[in-house]
């Protein structure tokens, strides 16, 4: 079986967006402050010299256009004609190929999505769904939902989160920056519900060792890259030590290797691979025979996606060595492009061959801004 084509799409969902910021450079560049009520997926879709059709996804945002162009120029060419029965062999050859262009960022993000793509396609072909392919215990997974800042307002955010508790959810991550604001919050959760802290990088070390302990001890799950820059893990490590607040990092950073050093050195509490940044589902799954020799931390994936990056985070959390739930992107999208987007606090994985990622055509058209 060889890879005959390749095809990038960059489609553009409209969400209502629960606060509007003022229009500036960090909100107009920084992915973690994005201004526009949008949010984009660069979907990749390979098809085999024997009808096969698999999906990938390539982090994401606003680079979008780089990893596609990434892909027209340089990395879709050195996969078409390529034999794919073996992914290993195939995404070795490929990363070794590619390795001078750097070990992350944009080409890492374009070799995940061809990695996603032929595990859907090995998937397909087994007769399979990807979860059972790969060894998973769980057919049904828990979500989270990730919800967007409310910029520290209380009472929107106790409004949000009290409707998702009533609505079975269990587990919320707020990306919110204001101290005194998630205090509360958290506060006035019921003691069964997990609150996690996203803050995308936003304070110094100075300002997380001020702020920590109250969070801590207002019963904050964990923190998610409390400083800058987020690959930055002695300084992760310190805060750990100092204020006992447990820290959460990894969709930023570059490949297996951090992870495998932070796995052997337990320099983390929550580890969150990302599988369309860190090398696609392959790599997740070193990730996972990694933490196997030092289960020293949770593996917790990152999953801002709602293409294939979703359905192929789904079916990674079954072969999770612990029951986590997976992270949603809580935005009140215009349309859902597939069934999994129709998120319940249980999602029934997949019972398909592959992926389970279908989307109809015509709305992917509809809401296709570029191909490649
Ligand atoms: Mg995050």
């Amino acid at each position: 079986m060889r890879i005959a084509q390749i095809d990038s799409i960059i489609v553009r969902l409209p969400y209502k967006p629960v606060v509007r910021r003022a229009s500036g450079k960090e909100g107009a560049f920084n992915a973690a402050r994005a201004l526009s009520p949008t949010l984009d997926a660069l979907l990749v879709r390979v098809e085999t010299d024997n009808g096969y059709v698999g999906w990938g996804e390539a982090f994401g945002h606003a680079c979008n256009p780089a990893t596609m162009a990434l892909l027209t120029e340089r990395v879709s060419p050195f996969f078409r004609g390529e034999a794919c029965d073996d992914i290993s062999a195939l995404m070795a050859k490929a990363h070794y190929a590619f390795h001078s262009y750097g070990r992350g960022g944009i080409m890492m993000y374009a070799l995940s999505a061809l990695d996603i793509a032929l595990w859907d396609i090995r998937a397909k072909a087994e007769n399979l769904p990807l979860w059972q392919l790969l060894g998973g215990t769980r057919a049904q997974i828990e979500l989270y939902p990730s919800i967007p800042s409310y910029d520290g307002d209380v009472g929107q955010l106790l409004t949000c989160i009290n409707a998702l508790v009533h609505q079975g959810y269990r587990s919320i991550k707020l990306h919110e920056r204001q101290p005194a604001a998630i205090a509360t919050v958290c506060r006035e959760m019921p003691d069964n519900v997990v609150l996690m802290v996203d803050t995308n990088c936003a304070w110094s070390e100075e300002e997380a060792r001020d702020i920590l302990p109250a969070l801590l001890e207002a019963g904050v799950s964990f923190v998610e890259e409390p400083t800058f820059p987020p690959e930055n893990i002695s300084r992760l490590q310190r805060l750990k030590q100092c204020t006992g607040m447990p820290i959460a990092a990894g969709e930023n950073f570059n490949n297996s290797e951090e992870f495998l050093l932070s796995l052997e050195h337990g320099w983390l509490d929550v580890l969150q691979p990302s599988v369309a940044k860190i090398g696609g589902i392959s790599t997740v799954l070193d990730i996972i025979a990694a933490h196997a020799e030092h289960p020293c931390a949770t593996l917790l994936p990152h999953c801002f996606y709602y293409g294939p990056g979703l359905a192929a985070s789904a079916h990674l959390i079954s072969v999770m060595p612990s029951n986590v739930p997976l992270e949603v992107p809580w935005l009140a999208f215009e349309q859902q492009l597939h069934p999994l987007m129709h998120y319940q606090p249980v999602m029934a994985l997949p019972d398909v061959p592959g992926l389970g990622f279908a989307p109809d055509a015509t709305l992917i058209d509809r809401f296709t801004i570029a191909r490649g």
